[in-house]
This record gives structure tokens, sequence and C-alpha cells, in this order.
């Protein structure tokens, strides 16, 4: 079977991965030739947004797929051969903030406070009635916390209009958040669904450093996957699905959705019987999924800007390790880590010497 994927970036490259063994081929349309899925698999050199090159994508595969959100929709949807899965309504509800949290709130997903701003009174007056602090965001092409400004008192709304205003934008309270947690799940074209453990994410400049498996179960892992389930049955949703929540006195509210693999779930490769590439391929063509459960304490380390010497990280017993092949730039995603232990004190001491040779401080 082949299976196409607009995008050739690291998530296309671990989805790739997780198809060799299944016999599954993946063919990417991606315009940077030297991008990190050309290794392992075959990429079709042309621009995600140009209807000739999704069509000879389409006209090689069994079925589409994506690893990214900031997709021509249009484009996208004069595909009538294979199916794209996830569905195009998903990801246009995905691009757009505004749509993203009324969409939450029409599920009773808890929510931050939140509106549209389209000019400078309109800032003051939601400031006025959200409070502040509060956090400006662009609604569209926001990724790693870009395009966001904390504005912390009256002052600060008129500069950071000013860097935000071309483009449509949205207001919201700042949640004194004690955790960050993600749900991740997955469905099938068979409607067969799973939900992996949550996860404790901590950020740093808006980009995810730190993913802890969280091995307790608790209300609010059942609360994420009561979440999750809403929407994945109101969308009849089929792939991988991650929804981002802050977590502030035992209640969640949901930040965002990603409907592909997500950072979050990079841990599940060692760290879950079938890891999150595994199942989104399964349940994009028509398999039967594998469980998700988690194989002992276990976390994930992104390697943000630089790469510490292969040969130091391998030296943290039982660590696994995934470059990416990209250059190394500062703010970039070059690779990760994971570590997996059925032992809680040999987790923590290789957590806490992965986290320090990643230059990070574990908060938690
Ligand atoms: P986002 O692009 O919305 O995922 O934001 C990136 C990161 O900025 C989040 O993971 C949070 O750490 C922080 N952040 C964004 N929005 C808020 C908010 N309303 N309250 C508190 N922290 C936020």
């Amino acid at each position: 079977m082949n299976i196409g994927v607009i995008g050739g970036g690291q998530l296309a490259r671990m989805l790739a991965l997780a198809g060799y063994p299944l016999g599954l081929k993946l063919i990417c349309l991606e315009p940077n030739a030297n991008c990190p899925a050309a290794e392992v698999a075959e990429v079709i050199k042309g621009d995600y947004a140009d209807p000739k090159q999704l069509q000879a994508l389409a006209d090689r595969v069994d079925v589409i797929t994506y690893e990214f959100e900031n997709i021509n929709l249009s484009a996208l949807a004069a595909i009538t051969h294979p199916p794209i899965y996830p569905a195009i309504n998903a990801l246009a509800v995905a691009q757009d903030r505004l749509s993203e949290k009324t969409f939450f709130n029409q599920l009773d997903i808890p929510t931050t406070q939140f509106a549209a701003i389209n000019s400078l009174e309109e800032l003051y007056s939601a400031a006025r009635k959200i409070g502040l602090p509060a956090v400006l965001k662009t609604r569209r092409w926001g990724y790693d916390g870009k395009g966001q400004v904390v504005i912390h008192a009256m002052d600060e709304l008129e500069p950071a209009w000013l860097q935000l205003q071309h483009q449509p934008l949205l207001l919201e309270n700042k949640v004194p958040f004690q955790r960050e947690v993600s749900c991740l799940a997955v469905r099938s074209t068979l409607g067969e669904t799973a939900f992996y453990p949550l996860v404790m994410n901590q950020h740093q400049a808006g980009i995810l450093r730190l993913s802890q498996v969280v091995t307790e179960e608790d209300e609010v892992a059942a609360a994420a996957r009561d979440y999750v389930g809403r929407i994945l049955n109101e969308w009849n949703y089929v792939g991988v699905l991650a929804v981002e929540f802050f977590e502030d006195k035992g209640c969640l509210f949901a930040n965002e959705i990603a409907p592909r693999v997500h950072n979050s779930g990079h841990w599940s490769i060692e760290g879950a019987v079938s890891s999150q590439f595994e199942n989104h391929l399964r349940a994009v063509a028509g398999l039967p999924l594998g469980a998700t459960t988690a194989n002992g304490y276990t976390a994930m380390v992104n390697f943000i800007g630089s790469v510490p010497p292969l040969a130091t990280i391998l030296k943290i017993q039982g660590v696994h390790c995934h470059l990416y092949g990209k250059e190394a730039r500062p703010g970039r995603k070059l690779g990760h880590a994971t570590i997996c232990s059925v032992d809680k004190n040999s987790y923590s001491q290789q957590l806490q010497a992965l986290c320090a040779l990643a230059g990070f401080e574990n908060s938690v």
C-alpha cells in the first residue's frame, strides 16, 4: 500500500520509518529535496499548494495524510481520490485558533476566555472584559509560540497591537496553569479508537522541551479522554489526533488541536506498545490498531538548536536517540531522545541526565 504524505519533515520521516516493517510505502510531497523524510522515503519535490503537484501525489497513492496543518484547503479539496485522512473539516478548524476555540465550546469542552480582535479598539475592550494578564495571538499560521505576545498591563496593548496587527488576532486570558498536558488518541477508518496515556509537557520560549507520560490514572486523565473522545466522534475522525490542555486546579482548558501525529507523542516509538506513527498509518490504511499502553515510566526530551555529541547521549543507560538530519539553527527541533524504564528510580536518574545534556532544567 502506498501512503501519500503532505510534507517531508521529521514527522513524515518517523511515519516512513514506522511504515517500513509493515510494508507500507510512503511518498511525500515537499518543496525541499533535502528534507528529513528524503533519507527514508520517496519525495516528490513540489509545492504543497500547487494543485498539479498534489494531483501527482494523489495519482500514486491509496490514501493521503499530512504532517502539518498549514495546508491550502482549496487545493486539497480539489482532490477527489484517494481519501484524505484526517478529513479536511478537521484541518479547517485546526488552522484557525478562533474556530478551534469555538468548536471546543460547542462540544462543551472548556477553553480560556477569548475574543476575536480586528482593531485596537476591540483589543482595549476585550482586555477590559477578559482581564490581564492575557495573550494576544495570531489566529493563523502560529506554531511553537510564534506570533504571540503576553500582555501584563493596559499600556502594553498598543505595542502588542502594532507588532501583530497585520493579521486576524485573538485575545485570551493567560492561564496560571500548574501543568500543560496533551492527550493523543487514534481512530481508524473502521471506527476503532484508542487513547495514549496523558502526557505532561514543558515548554521553553513556546517550544516543547520535555514530555513525560503520566502514569497515575486520575480524574484529569479521564476528563481529557472524554473531551478528545467527543472530538473523534463529532468528526468521525480518522488518524492520530492530539489536543493540548492547560490544567489549572484540576480543571482542563483546551488550547490547541493537532489533526496529526504530534511532538508530545514521540515517546511512544519506544515507550508504547504501538507508536503514534504506526497507529496513524494503521488508522488511515484501515488496519487494526495496536495497543497504546506505555511500557513503564517514559519521557522524551527535544534537542532544540543544537544536538549534544551522539556518543554523550548514548552513554545514558537505556536512551533512544532520534536525529532528524536537519541543519542546526537556533530554535529548530533537530532531534529527540526517549527514556523508558520499568524502574522509577532509574527513570528519574536517566531523565535528569538527559535534561541536563539537552540544556533543559526539568522543573517537575
Ligand atoms: P500555543 O501556540 O497556543 O500552543 O502556545 C505556546 C505556549 O505558550 C503554550 O504551550 C503555553 O506554554 C503558552 N501559552 C499560550 N497561550 C497561553 C495562555 N492563554 N495562558 C498561559 N500560557 C499560554
